[in-house]
């Protein structure tokens, strides 16, 4: 099934430009763009990621992750191949840097074929993830509209590295997102990342202010690259002042991998510092992520203190919520919550074809 892509236009050089992404390709006749799933082919342009998956997993919508959007919630989480990033450290290198020969199904899934499973498999909601669905956003919207019309909820995990058109698109049709923002300068985005900092900051504020999506952010800590103290106060406090403080933060662990497996693993107690310099900062919700620690991976009452959603890992342990609020003190928790009692979790992760991604 070849799918004609949205978000491109001829270029003068004869060539076709991609505007779906600031990457901004410029992609000759029988050439891919930077991502590997947008193809020229007789000089229109084709998204091979259409319809086409590298597998399914049954995720808690913890492992998104995303703290406070429905805790304890089953969420169907696909992915395609390949990635508009050029991310050494990435986490998901196998299928991010895969062509698309390499790790695709030969199946064809349309969106009520996606839509079918979730609900064969109670699922509450779909993730597009594992790779950016930026690249695959026609698939990713019409799966989305199809969700919605089965009365599921969609996430979209992201870098945030988008173009201003297809940004509109997309996140019209989500639920909830959580953006990766990978660092806080220049130099680290265009070093480790082969991309910008300016346009994921862009979004990240267009996406908190202009829109009614969920939105929770991830910053992945590498050892001596990412995680001074300065730079984790700097973020936080573009946070605070351009997206609120009530946006829920995840400080998660690095693993040496792909391209970067001269660092070591990220220590716990670097990312408990950097969730106390957060904190300070005045953002209302920190978390670490990829380590055992109940404390910073609980939901605190911003008010009283009380611990309103505890969790290890992806575990739901014990919920102190009522329609929303504080049970303690009553006050309103940020986020999206369902009106019914809400209960702890096994942290499912059940993997429903080939591969098993693993974040
Ligand atoms: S989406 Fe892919 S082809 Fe388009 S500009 Fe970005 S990296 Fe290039």
């Amino acid at each position: 099934m070849v799918h004609e892509a949205r978000y491109w236009e001829p270029a003068p050089d004869g060539k076709i430009r991609c505007t779906l992404c600031p990457r901004d390709c410029h992609i000759g006749e029988g050439q891919n763009g930077f991502c590997f799933i947008r193809q020229n082919r007789g000089g229109r342009l084709v998204s091979a990621g259409y319809g086409r998956t590298t597998g399914f997993a049954m995720d808690p919508v913890e492992k998104k992750p995303l703290a406070h959007f429905y805790p304890g919630s089953r969420v169907l989480s696909f992915g395609t191949a390949g990635c508009c990033l050029g991310c050494r450290f990435c986490q998901n290198w196998d299928i991010s840097k895969a062509r698309q020969d390499d790790r695709l199904s030969e199946d064809d899934w349309t969106p009520d074929r996606v839509v079918a499973l979730a609900r064969a498999h109670r699922a509450d909601g779909l993730a597009f993830t594992y790779n950016d669905p930026i690249i695959w956003a026609e698939f990713a919207i019409d799966v989305a509209r199809a969700a919605h019309a089965a009365g599921l909820f969609t996430v979209f995990v992201t870098s945030g590295y988008i173009g201003a058109e297809a940004r509109a698109d997309v996140f019209r049709h989500m639920d909830a997102t959580n953006v990766d923002l990978k660092g806080f300068t220049e130099e680290f985005y265009a070093k480790a990342t082969l991309s910008h900092l300016a346009p994921v900051l862009e979004t990240l504020e267009w996406l908190a202010r202009e829109t009614k999506v969920w939105v929770e952010v991830t910053n992945l800590m590498i050892p001596g690259l990412n995680d001074a103290p300065d730079e984790t106060r700097a973020l936080s406090e573009w946070m605070v002042g351009h997206m609120g403080a009530d946006v829920p933060l995840h400080f998660t662990a690095f693993h040496p991998d792909y391209k970067m497996m001269d660092r070591p693993r990220t220590p716990a107690a670097t990312l408990t510092g950097a969730r106390a310099i957060a904190r300070a900062a005045g953002l209302r919700y920190v978390y670490t992520g990829n380590v055992h620690d109940p404390e910073g991976q609980t939901t605190y009452c911003p008010s009283c203190g009380a611990a309103v959603i505890e969790r290890d890992w992806h575990f739901v342990r014990a919920v102190q919520l009522r329609r929303g609020a504080c049970a303690a003190c009553g006050t309103a928790i940020a986020g999206r919550f369902a009106d019914g009692p809400v209960a702890p979790t096994r942290g499912i992760v059940m993997p429903l074809g080939i591969p098993s991604p693993r974040a």
